[in-house]
């Protein structure tokens, strides 16, 4: 795994204490998990380069992200759902799979071309998923067209995805890139990895074919609206270069996080539904496929406008999702656009004390 530069990493300071503030608060979950059951399994449909398939998307758990273990993002709270001990044997992995199988038996009249498995962590990390877990991924999903597997970028490697290539499956390399600005992703997501990382991984990946899906995530702490909205227009643009679809996830309070301890101080607002739909708007001409699905939308810790048109925003955006075409939101509108724009223009940052 790369480290970050060893100023951000001083003591006390910058990263470091980034990961101590994260540790802290991941402290004070005491649930735990079966090993034998995936975290999250599910039937969808999804825009892929080859159309809208038919999707299963899995969670499966394996033990979580090592960065998560360190102190990880300000957002992000999949860690806490995560086996205790950090590993899942091979054969609890295998009945996680066999679970999800019998899910979608259950659900729906034909496998779907299209299997997402995301391990809220880096599936391509073989301390998370070791190489017989994955040749078994590999052979269970064989008969597939395309799947996705989620990665931070140091474990692109094209030794591990050629177990997937080499059965004839199109393969996307889902990778959590948040934005496409180092500082922001550093300061504010507490990522470690930089933007030329994320590039050499998709330059990696797609010498056995495979493609990038990259995760971008609208208004981490500490940024304004504005700030946020800003900074998500030119990550679409910079990443449409190098990858086929984005997906930008308006980032939404959960537990057992940073952002959970700034939102009940009153430090953090998940954005407004206008602001994807603004991004949505001012990327459609991207050279990439760009979708965004908010969680928890129209809930107070999940993106939000007023309460009133939160529903029908949320559907103009999977309308957009599925057909691309920013018309879609012309047929939208509510009172509150008025208090985003006055937000858009008036919010400030943090007035941080200059000496003390
Ligand atoms: S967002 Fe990804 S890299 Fe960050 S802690 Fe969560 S799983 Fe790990
Ligand atoms: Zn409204």
């Amino acid at each position: 795994m790369s480290q970050p530069s060893p100023e951000s990493r001083e003591h006390g300071r910058g990263m470091d204490a980034h990961n101590a503030v994260m540790r802290e608060v991941r402290a004070r979950n005491d649930r735990t998990y079966d090993p034998h059951e995936p975290t999250r399994v599910w039937l969808d449909e999804d825009r892929t380069p080859k159309g809208v398939k038919r999707s299963l998307t899995i969670v499966l758990n394996t033990g979580g992200c090592r960065w998560a273990r360190a102190g990880g993002c300000t957002m992000c709270g999949y860690v806490a759902e995560s086996v205790e001990g950090g590993t899942v044997a091979h054969d609890a992995l295998v009945d996680q799979l066999d679970a999800c199988l019998a899910h979608e038996r259950e659900h729906a009249a034909e496998p779907a071309p299209l299997v997402k498995i995301y391990t809220s962590g880096s599936f391509l990390d073989e301390r998370e998923v070791p190489p017989e877990s994955r040749d078994a991924v590999a052979e269970t999903f064989a008969d597939r067209e395309r799947l996705v597997v989620e990665s931070l970028p140091d474990f692109v490697e094209r030794d591990r995805l050629v177990d997937f290539t080499d059965r004839g499956l199109a393969v996307d390399v889902a990778v959590g890139l948040e934005t496409a600005t180092d500082r922001v992703r550093r300061d504010c997501v507490n990522k470690y990895f930089e933007f030329s990382e994320f590039v050499a991984a998709s330059e990696e990946a797609s010498r056995v074919g495979a493609e990038i899906k990259a995760y971008l995530l609208l208004k981490p702490p500490f940024l304004t609206e504005r700030e946020a909205v800003a900074d998500m227009v030119a990550s679409v643009r910079r990443c449409a270069a190098h990858a086929h679809t984005v997906s930008m996830n308006p980032c939404n309070v959960q537990r057992h996080t940073m952002v959970e301890d700034l939102y009940h101080a009153g430090g953090y607002r998940p954005p407004w539904l206008w602001s994807v739909v603004e991004v949505l708007e001012e990327t459609a001409d991207a050279d990439a496929i760009v979708v965004s699905d908010p969680v928890g939308h129209g809930s107070d810790r999940g993106p939000h406008n007023c309460g009133e048109c939160d529903d029908r925003v949320q559907t103009a955006i999977t309308d957009f999702d599925k057909r691309q075409d920013p018309s879609v939101f012309e047929q939208v509108a509510c009172d509150c656009e008025t208090t985003w724009e006055a937000v858009m223009d008036r919010e400030r940052s943090y007035g941080m004390p200059l000496a003390r």
